[in-house]
């Protein structure tokens, strides 16, 4: 069948707006006509996670690779997969990430060599020959080995495109389970959910025994205002809106509180493109910014890219300073909200601010619907995470509430650590969501997964998980 119209203009806007991510097409027999095939990185990225390659792969500089593990498929920022295990000639076996590219010189086109958050790269996969008689070098300037795929493929590139459906990958392919999810699927499902259950308390267990760090050294004010203002900068924020509640502290005035000293001291003022509320920012900000030119962060604390834009930071301090407004004394709020059983979680959805519900950026687009400033799904992960482990440690006394709140919580939206940890675990997230009943199972997936997955470096080889299984069962 002939090209369709859509697909030849599609090939063509591929061309020209990512010629480094889409190759120029390779041409195929099919029906005795040719078709372009388009060839992706996603498609490199299936071959090489199900390492559908020669044996006796070999490095562009002749060296044997074997590889013990070809990595967790990482979907977020950063490195194609994490946590791999190959072994490049006489050296020793090494864990870190793998960079898949189309060709060599995509390394350096998407700017790696730059980039701390490709420091730990221990190989780089390239499908074609161009450009790859030059290593490619980490920031730090270490030369990474390097592989070509297009000599040392199980089959025909034409063939492994049909065969890989890219939709499937990665959480719906098999094959990829830890070793110890034969002895997790050998024990009887209550057991696994009491071992769930008991990971998830010793998780719970390590965030309160920070909080009681925490209200040592810093009050229980300030301990819960930095805990929940960590958990509003989500995972790439998480420090740079802790460092900003050190730096406007939660006992400082009502001034410390408003919109434009925040802003200005997390420096996101002045911005370029802005409105009337960037611009009232602006006016409060300048005369004040003399005061606090000590506590300014750097626009290097903030990560601004790959974020969902509801989640952008401009947006999450707007929350966090409409949340200070409304519940100037929110840390007694909670306390008072476990002890009455009353829902702590509405103290964070009742926060309400007629600019940031219709903006996700200072100055941005205005959104025509208004939006939650804070979604149910956070203000659950925030309880769970923040709220319960804060008031165990201020409140010994509400422990057994404290407690069966936890057990009783539902289990937080999937994200991409619970989705890989239950993989990992169960083989199947379908297996995974089965037994993952509530938060506390969770937390104890995650647990395990950070206790022995990220420790591991020997791709489960060495792992004592299964071991601990083993006990468990036995009861010894
Ligand atoms: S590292 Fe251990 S816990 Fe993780 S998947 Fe492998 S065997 Fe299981």
């Amino acid at each position: 069948m002939a090209a369709t119209r859509y697909g030849e203009l599609r090939d063509q806007i591929f061309r020209q707006s990512f010629p480094n991510i889409y190759a120029p097409a390779i041409l195929r027999d099919a029906d005795s006509q040719y078709h372009p095939l388009p060839i992706s990185e996603r498609l490199v990225q299936c071959i090489w996670y199900d390492q559908r390659l020669t044996a006796g792969l070999t490095t562009t500089d002749g060296r044997p690779v074997a590889v013990i593990f070809p990595g967790w498929w990482n979907l977020e920022a950063g490195p194609d997969f994490h946590h791999a295990t190959v072994k490049v000639g006489d050296d020793p076996e090494v864990t870190g990430a793998i960079e898949v590219h189309l060709r060599a010189e995509d390394w350096m086109h998407h700017g790696h060599a730059r980039d701390p958050l490709y420091d730990n790269v221990v190989l780089h996969v390239v499908l074609w020959e161009a450009g790859s008689q030059t290593l490619q070098r980490t920031r730090l300037g270490d030369a990474i080995p390097q592989i070509v795929l297009q000599n040392q493929l199980a089959a025909p590139i034409e063939q492994l495109y049909d065969e890989i459906d890219l939709d499937a990958y990665p959480h719906n392919v098999g094959n990829h389970a830890g070793r110890c999810a034969a002895t997790l699927a050998d024990l009887p499902d209550s057991e696994v959910a009491t071992l769930l259950d008991s990971a998830g308390d010793e998780r719970f267990a390590g965030k309160t025994r920070r909080f009681a760090r925490w209200i040592q050294r810093l009050g229980p004010e300030q301990a819960f205002y930095e805990g929940w203002m960590e958990a509003l900068g989500y995972k790439a924020n998480k420090t740079a809106f802790r460092t900003l509640a050190q730096r406007l502290p939660i006992t400082e005035s009502e001034n410390a509180r408003s919109a434009a000293i925040f802003f200005g001291v997390a420096g996101f003022l002045p911005i370029k493109q802005t409105d009337a509320y960037g611009k009232r920012l602006w006016k409060s900000w300048w005369k004040l910014r003399p005061d606090y030119a000590d506590r300014q962060l750097p626009k290097e604390t903030w990560r601004l890219t790959g974020i969902r834009p509801a989640n952008h930071p401009h947006r999450r301090l707007g929350a966090a300073v409409a949340l200070l407004k409304r519940h100037p004394n929110l840390a007694d709020k909670v306390i008072a909200a476990i002890e009455s059983d009353g829902d702590p979680a509405k103290l964070f959805l009742q926060v309400r601010d007629d600019y940031w519900q219709h903006h996700f950026t200072l100055g941005g687009q205005p959104q025509a619907k208004p939006q939650e400033l804070i979604g149910a799904t956070r203000a659950a992960e925030i309880v769970a995470n923040i709220v319960l482990p804060f008031v165990a440690a201020h409140e010994p006394r509400l422990a057994s509430q404290v407690k069966d709140r936890y057990a009783a919580l539902r289990p937080a939206s999937d994200n991409a650590i619970v989705r890989l940890a239950g993989e990992q675990l169960f083989a199947k997230a379908a297996v995974a969501n089965r037994h993952v009943k509530t938060t506390r199972q969770q937390q104890g997936l995650i647990q395990i997964f950070q206790d022995f997955c990220l420790n591991d470096k020997s791709a489960c080889r060495l792992c004592q998980f299964p071991e601990l299984v083993r006990r468990w069962a036995s009861g010894d």
